[in-house]
């Protein structure tokens, strides 16, 4: 994790779904050493998330209900996570939510719900942690973003959530440069197709098929494949690394 023996935290949003990359990356960095705050919309699911992290991997473990766009209730979780657990040395901004609704059917309720969980959460819970990156001068904060980002959709969610996911790469990358120079490094994450629960109730096994099938490596991403990825970028080995935007998609979207 880092080159002394101090163990850091990590903070990870979104993490209390329990077939969610979150809750996959939780337990990766659990598994690694780190300290692991899970903070979720789902109070109770965090917390037993949290309490299994704690113990199966003898690490300190919180988990916390909050609303990663509403800016109080971030404050309120990060406020108890820095009294109650190591310094935090990571985030993973990885709360989030899909959208298949065509453009001309989407409203501007719609629209704002998708842009607040995914964009503004980021925003906000980054802005709420990395003070204390920067006043340590050291962290590693990694951005959930999407393939649909840089393909425009064509996978399931579609214009708002590519606008959304898009946000996210200039934020990182604007970010990466402004918190370069105090020890804190900012990379994003453009995952293809993975299997989740997060388009339940809006897909069926034949369309779940056709997303594999277009898939290079013959499959969809598991959960585990997107949580390696986050822990090598949340490590003090990918301290050279900022501004990246890195693609895990089994080759279906090759630049
Ligand atoms: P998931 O639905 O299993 O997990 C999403 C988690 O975010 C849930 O635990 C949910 O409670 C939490 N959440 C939602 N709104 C929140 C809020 N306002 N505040 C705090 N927590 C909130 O989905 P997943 O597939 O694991 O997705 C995780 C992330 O990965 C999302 O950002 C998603 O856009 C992104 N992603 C997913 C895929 C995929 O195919 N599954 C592909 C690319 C990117």
């Amino acid at each position: 994790m880092t080159e002394t023996t101090q163990q850091l935290t990590a903070v990870v949003t979104g993490a209390a779904s329990i077939r969610g990359i979150g809750r996959a990356t939780a337990r990766r960095l659990a598994s690694d050493g780190w300290a692991v705050a899970i903070v979720d919309l789902d109070g109770d699911a965090a917390a037993a998330a949290a309490a299994e992290l704690a113990e199966e991997f003898g690490v300190p473990a919180l988990g916390l209900g909050a609303d990663v766009t509403d800016e109080a209730s971030v404050d309120a979780a990060v406020s108890r996570i820095e009294a109650e657990l190591p310094p935090v040395g990571g985030l993973a901004n990885i709360a989030g939510i899909t959208s298949p609704v065509p453009f001309f059917e989407t409203t501007l309720a719609e629209w704002n719900r998708v842009m607040a969980i995914n964009a503004t959460g980021t925003y906000l819970t980054t802005k709420r942690v990395a003070a204390g990156m920067v006043a340590r001068g050291y962290g590693r904060i990694v951005n959930m973003s999407s393939v649909s980002a840089q393909r425009g959709g064509g996978v399931f969610g579609k214009v708002p959530y590519s606008a959304a996911k898009a946000a996210i790469l200039g934020f990182t990358r604007a970010l990466a440069r402004e918190l370069g120079p105090t020890g804190v490094t900012v990379n994003a994450v453009t995952p293809g197709v993975v299997d989740t629960d997060i388009r339940v109730g809006a897909t069926n096994p034949e369309l779940e098929a056709k997303l594999a099938a277009d898939v290079p490596l013959g499959r969809q991403g598991t959960p585990q494949d997107i949580a390696a990825l986050f822990a090598f970028l949340l490590s003090h080995d990918a301290g050279y690394i900022t501004g990246a935007t890195y693609d895990i998609n089994g080759g279906s979207h090759i630049n």
